[in-house]
């Protein structure tokens, strides 16, 4: 596919049901029919997700906490959750991620084992965009969407999840520093199928700023950073 730009959220979708999800599938697996690059990538992304596990249960037990996991993907992160006893809700724009990730979660979740403790409780999975999210929860994560939202919409897409969070945000995102700026223009971490959608960087002085135009500050900082997965990580909270 060409690349299309202006961050069309149709392309975005299309992508995720299709070529996208069997990429992403692939990588957020476990399986070993990954190249080298993708691996990397792995490695990078699972640590992002332990981070923000620990980000968030330093502050306290999930048990009984709403959390809703906006651009769930496969699960990565929604399915850990339930087993640390929070209250998931889990969506994503593609309805292949969202049928992934409640596989996986059943998989996962349903059948306990330990037949001491009970099993977690299932997330609720739904196809939405997250512009479309509504409720409140006392935390909103979102972790590698932003990638897929030019600066002139992250702004609104930031906002707009903060609105959903009583007490915090965390976001994670590729930051746009001199060195993965060029990485990226030089093509090397998006290798062939994966051109199909074009991919945004951010710099953290832009999203501090959303936060803060909306009455939000961030508490917490985290950099992952594998050779080709490059992630910051923010955890945000009502200033
Ligand atoms: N958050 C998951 C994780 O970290 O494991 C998945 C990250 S994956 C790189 C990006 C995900 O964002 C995809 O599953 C994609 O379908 C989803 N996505 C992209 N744009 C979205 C939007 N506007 N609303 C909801 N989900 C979106």
């Amino acid at each position: 596919a060409e690349e299309v730009g202006g961050g069309d959220k149709e392309v975005v979708r299309e992508y995720f049901n299709n070529t996208g999800f069997q990429r992403w599938k692939k990588i957020y697996g476990e399986t070993e029919n990954v190249n080298r690059v993708q691996l990397d990538i792995r490695i990078g992304h699972s640590k992002t997700v332990e981070n923000v596990i620990q980000m968030l249960i330093d502050e306290g037990s999930l048990e009984g906490v709403t959390v809703c996991d906006a651009g769930c993907g496969t699960g990565c992160l929604s399915i850990p959750l339930a087993k640390q006893g929070a209250i998931v809700s889990a969506s994503d724009i593609s309805a292949a991620m969202v049928a992934e990730a409640e596989k996986q979660a059943r998989e996962e979740l349903l059948t306990s084992k330990d037949e001491l403790s009970p099993a977690p409780a299932m997330p609720k999975f739904e196809v939405k965009d997250l512009e479309s999210l509504d409720g409140k929860y006392d935390t909103v994560v979102c972790l590698d969407v932003l990638i897929h939202y030019p600066q002139n919409k992250a702004d609104a897409m930031i906002a707009h999840l903060a609105s959903l969070a009583d007490n915090r945000l965390i976001l994670s995102f590729a930051p746009k520093t001199l060195y993965y700026d060029l990485l990226k223009r030089v093509g090397e971490l998006f290798p062939g199928p994966s051109k199909a959608t074009r991919a945004y960087l951010h710099a953290e002085a832009d999203v501090e700023r959303a936060l803060r135009k909306v009455g939000w500050r961030i508490r917490k900082k985290g950099l992952i950073t594998t050779q080709f997965y490059f992630s910051r990580l923010i955890e945000a909270v009502p200033a």
